[in-house]
């Protein structure tokens, strides 16, 4: 697993819900997880109590193979939240092997040079709070 020297990111994360804390307790472990109905196979990330296709409340989590695609990025030359301070930096929309689309960061040189629909991997980051998050890196 990468580190980070970015700190306090874990003061920027909502208050984790019941149904928010496998996806958290997952990065620790370093796997990404997301929801996928029991009834109509909906596969859905944020995380919710129900389906929100079908509106069942028999969602299941599910690991993912970490393959996603380029599915939209910016760079931010501006800081706006003290732990993100390293600018410049660039955050990914990575649309999952699975369907689901999550937002991490990439490197900038990767940011640049990857096209859209490209292959990506999921990577995780420690962050010096301990926090683990995802970042996406060329596959
Ligand atoms: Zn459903």
């Amino acid at each position: 697993m990468k580190e980070s020297s970015r700190e306090k990111v874990a003061s920027l994360i909502p208050v984790v819900t019941e149904f928010e804390k496998p996806f958290w307790d997952s990065l620790q472990d370093e796997k990404l997880m997301v929801q996928k109905c029991q009834k109509c196979g909906n596969v859905q990330f944020p995380p919710s109590p129900v389906c929100t296709h079908c509106l069942s409340n028999d969602v299941k989590w599910i690991p993912c193979s970490g393959k996603a695609t380029l599915w939209s990025k910016v760079t931010f030359h501006k800081f706006y939240l003290e732990p993100y301070n390293d600018v410049p930096y660039s955050v990914v929309m990575a649309k999952l092997e699975e369907g689901p689309v999550v937002t991490g960061r990439i490197s900038e040189e990767a940011a640049s040079k990857t096209p859209f629909d490209a292959p990506l991997s999921a990577a995780y980051v420690k962050t010096a709070d301990g926090t683990v998050v995802v970042e996406f890196v060329p596959a």
